[in-house]
């Protein structure tokens, strides 16, 4: 068996932004809109700093207006509600996104309820996951967005194809499932309580890995020819005290035994940040009422 074709999510992404560019340009020309997001952070975790960091300086590069809030993280709930509600009614924002995780004290499903579904970049709020499960136009999750994107792109129709998921998260599993549903995929999501993970991955002809653990997927879980797209971001010590990111597929074992593969990094992590542009620049248009 030859070796896994590499799934490019970073060029791809890099694509996807230098075409969302030209289109910022023209909708500003066409409409004078400039599409805004909003990013809060509470609390000075190290990570989510720096994805905060990164999204402002990404959102300014193609053109739209990035608004940053941080707030100490002994913020109240109350204080956390005030600033999104004025965030929905302001008009220069038109997407939310809540760095998550929020500190201990704050009641996360709450927060996400408060904003504004139309601005629900993130695609959290219970109207997006529910329109998304009725098959209905919605904000959709940014990583299995991007997940289903590099899916398309690689395979074509995903018509009858059996999917595995292996987790069920709100944030990437249960919104893929509902994504490949939607594609014709016959879905199975795995997590921590099913018998024989192993065995069911085996009959994946996709199979998509978000579970946390690094390296959890091996080689020979890979049905021959499978398309493996792995979510995981995973950081690992090394032999010489530095740190690596991995993901939850053992990469050199898959690749001798799929048809492709998302690398980590460079795989699904850049489309994530990719699919929030597009989610903003979607709700903005939907904002002043237009189709695209
Ligand atoms: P969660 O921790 O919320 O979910 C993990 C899932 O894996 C759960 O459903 C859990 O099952 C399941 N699981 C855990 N252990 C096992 C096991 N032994 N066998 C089968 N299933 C298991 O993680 P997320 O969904 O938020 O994230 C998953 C990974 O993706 C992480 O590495 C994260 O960093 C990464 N990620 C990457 C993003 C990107 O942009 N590339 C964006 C978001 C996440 P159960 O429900 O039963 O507990």
């Amino acid at each position: 068996m030859s070796r896994a074709s590499i799934i490019d999510g970073k060029a791809f992404a890099e694509n996807l932004t230098r075409k969302m560019a030209e289109e910022v340009a023209s909708i500003r020309e066409t409409y004078g809109l400039v599409p805004g997001l909003a990013v809060v952070l509470v609390g000075d975790d190290p990570a989510s700093q720096v994805y905060v960091r990164n999204k402002a300086r990404q959102t300014e590069a193609v053109g739209m207006r990035s608004f940053e809030h941080r707030l100490p993280s002994e913020t109240s709930q109350k204080d956390l509600l005030d600033l999104i509600g004025q965030l929905n009614k302001n008009p220069v924002v038109h997407g939310i996104l809540v760095q998550l995780p929020l500190p201990r004290h704050l009641d996360s499903a709450s927060v996400i309820d408060s904003i504004d579904p139309a601005k629900d970049v993130d695609g959290f709020h219970v109207t997006n996951v529910g329109r998304l499960n009725a098959g209905l136009p919605s904000l959709i999750p940014c990583t299995p967005k991007g997940c289903l994107m590099l899916l398309k792109n690689h395979l074509g129709n995903l018509s009858g194809k059996h999917a595995v998921i292996i987790g069920r998260s709100n944030i990437v599993g249960k919104p893929m499932s509902a994504l490949l549903l939607r594609e014709h995929c016959t879905v199975t999501v795995v997590h921590s309580r099913t018998h024989d993970v192993a065995s069911e991955c085996r009959r994946a002809d996709i199979l998509v890995a978000a579970v946390g653990q690094s390296e959890f997927v091996r080689g020979d879980w890979i049905k021959p020819g499978a398309t493996v797209i792995d979510v995981g971001i995973n950081r690992v010590a090394t032999t010489d005290g530095s740190t690596r990111l991995v993901g939850d597929v053992n990469l050199r074992e898959a690749q001798e035994i799929a048809g492709a593969i998302t690398p980590v990094p460079g795989g699904v992590g850049p489309m994530t940040i990719a699919c929030l542009l597009q989610n903003t620049l979607e709700a903005a248009l939907c904002q002043i009422g237009v189709n695209r």
